[in-house]
């Protein structure tokens, strides 16, 4: 074992292996251990070998793995040979690391004098006069992984660096840490979007095991191979099954068959802030339909969605006389009580069979009912909203960035739920989200978001999938492909073949 919390706590076996030269990304579940590998690879973390009665020295360290490549780097590591850069997964604690604007932070951080051409890339010009407490998750995350860009370092580290971007956003992001590996740097990128995953990495190191128990890190491997192993849940090098069934991408494309009957209808919907304005052409959703709502980070997404939930009112238009419930884009964690506590006082139907069964098994709710909601990780605090929206009496569901935090496998549980939920109470959805992935398998039609952000939005749709895929691949720039093993989404190199086929074709989005 590389690290033990505690007696009875989270152990963790092997590390994964920063190498010259390429991106080693990391994938693994919720509560696997990957913050922790990370925290003991960039020196905020002392691994204690299993000894948590008794830690062992940085001498002793060294000694055990000595003539090792994990050895070697703990030594360079703990003699201060090599420089580290670290992104955190928590971006909401930067506020209180650092007072002041994003212009004073940028300085202070810009070891190698690059941040004007980072600011122009990451579109944070627009910003650096505002106060880093007063910044969207989006604009953290893109100033957090900045700070992160420029400092000198050897090995630099970004623990999920795609939350709350928008697809435009996560490739950037994605091309400008992958442009800092060189000879000399070392890259690593834990990250739970497949498909920024996938684009980012030159190689995957899997960690399995049991969450909130133990995790193994597997061997190094090529992407591809990499995440079709961890979506199979079979390792052959190792001979080793970690999940009891493999995870399929259907033929996402093939409709599948709604009720044509309309269940709701909104109008055409105007709301102007003082520097921006957002206009909605009507539109009209079916039973047990799926809407997902795409676009940039700042085209008004949020405050559709709110206009829909009577939580804002339109300048034109009238919000929806049915009822709509809305699950909220930043989750917060402010709530007394556990779990249970507050399920129970949303719904009646916590007692029944049928909820059990299909909410809080299926979100693994199911151990978590006493704790307090105070307490929760990230993940497990967005699948606890997404229960609460779920349990209130309304026509219409709407989710605001619902992927943000989950694990693979949880993102397609949470889709499953949605999607059952509507079909079986002919009731409908709404979801913002950016993961290409989750939209493809959640998704019956979709409603493209354009404009300039945080200036002006206005719609295009409801429109079918492929349709509003093609769009918004097309408005980003993007082809993906479908990957012939898993179905899963793959985005395209620029220039390769398929990517110049596709674009002559117009199908940025997979042909079959
Ligand atoms: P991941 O990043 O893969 O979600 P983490 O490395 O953050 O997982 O955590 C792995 C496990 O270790 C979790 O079950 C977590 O609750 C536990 N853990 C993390 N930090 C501590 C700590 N300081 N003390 C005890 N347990 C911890
Ligand atoms: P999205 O969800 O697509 O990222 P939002 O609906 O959150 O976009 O925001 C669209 C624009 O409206 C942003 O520029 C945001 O700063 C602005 N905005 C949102 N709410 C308010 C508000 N209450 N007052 C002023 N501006 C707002
Ligand atoms: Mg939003």
């Amino acid at each position: 074992p590389m690290h033990r919390y505690n007696v009875n706590a989270f152990e963790l076996f092997h590390l994964p292996i920063p190498k010259k030269g390429i991106v080693v990304g990391i994938l693994g579940r919720n509560g696997i251990g990957k913050s922790t590998a990370l925290n003991i690879l960039s020196g905020n973390h002392l691994p204690n070998l299993g000894h948590y009665h008794q830690p062992p020295t940085q001498e002793s360290i060294e000694k055990q793995f000595s003539n090792t490549i994990i050895g070697d780097y703990l030594k360079q590591l703990y003699k201060k040979e090599i420089k580290i850069s670290f992104k955190p997964q928590r971006i909401e604690l930067l506020p209180k690391l650092f007072q002041g604007k994003v212009k004073d932070l940028i300085k202070k951080v810009d070891e190698k004098n690059i941040s004007k051409l980072l600011i122009d890339e990451l579109e944070l010009n627009n910003i650096l006069e505002r106060n880093i407490a007063d910044l969207s998750g989006g604009e953290l995350q893109r100033l957090a992984i900045l700070a992160c860009c420029v400092k000198k370092a050897d090995f630099y580290f970004f623990d999920e660096p795609a939350s709350f971007l928008d697809v435009t956003s996560r490739i950037k992001a994605a091309k400008i840490i992958k442009s800092l590996a060189n000879e000399n740097t070392s890259v690593m990128v834990v990250e739970h979007d497949l498909a920024t995953l996938d684009y980012i990495s030159d190689e995957i190191q899997i960690i399995y095991g049991h969450e909130g128990v133990f995790g193994i890190v597997s061997q190094s491997k090529s992407v591809r191979r990499g995440i079709n192993e961890y979506l199979d849940g079979f390792l052959p090098d190792d001979n080793i099954r970690f999940r009891n069934y493999s995870i399929k991408f259907f033929d996402s494309l093939e409709k599948k068959r709604i009720s044509k009957e309309i269940l709701f209808e909104f109008d055409e919907l105007e709301k102007s802030y003082k520097d921006f304005k957002l206009k909605v052409n009507p539109g009209n959703i079916r039973k047990g339909e799926v809407l997902a709502v795409m676009g940039e980070n700042g085209l008004g997404k949020t405050t559709f969605l709110k206009l829909l939930a009577n939580l804002e009112t339109p300048d034109k238009g009238n919000s929806p006389k049915k009822k709509v419930a809305y699950k909220t884009q930043y989750p917060s964690s402010d709530v007394d009580g556990t779990v249970m506590q507050w399920i129970a006082k949303t719904t009646k139907e916590f007692t029944s069979g049928w909820y059990q069964q299909n909410i809080i098994e299926k979100l693994g709710l199911l151990r978590l009912l006493n704790n307090k909601i105070s307490e929760l990780s990230g993940g497990e605090l967005q699948k606890v909203y997404i229960a609460i929206t779920l349990s209130q009496e309304a026509d219409v569901y709407a989710f605001d960035e619902p992927s943000a935090f989950i694990d693979v496998e949880d993102r397609l549980k949470i889709a499953e739920v949605i999607k059952e939920f509507m079909t079986r109470k002919e009731k409908a959805a709404i979801v913002v989200d950016h993961d290409v992935q989750f939209v493809d398998y959640i998704a019956d039609s979709i409603l493209v978001f354009e404009g300039i952000p945080g200036k002006e939005g206005h719609v295009y749709g409801p429109c079918d999938k492929e349709e509003g895929m093609n769009r918004v691949l097309k408005l980003l720039d993007i082809t993906y492909r479908k990957d012939k093993q898993t179905n899963r989404p793959r985005i395209n190199k620029p220039g390769s073949q398929l990517d110049s086929e596709q674009r002559a074709l117009g199908k940025y989005y997979y042909t079959k």
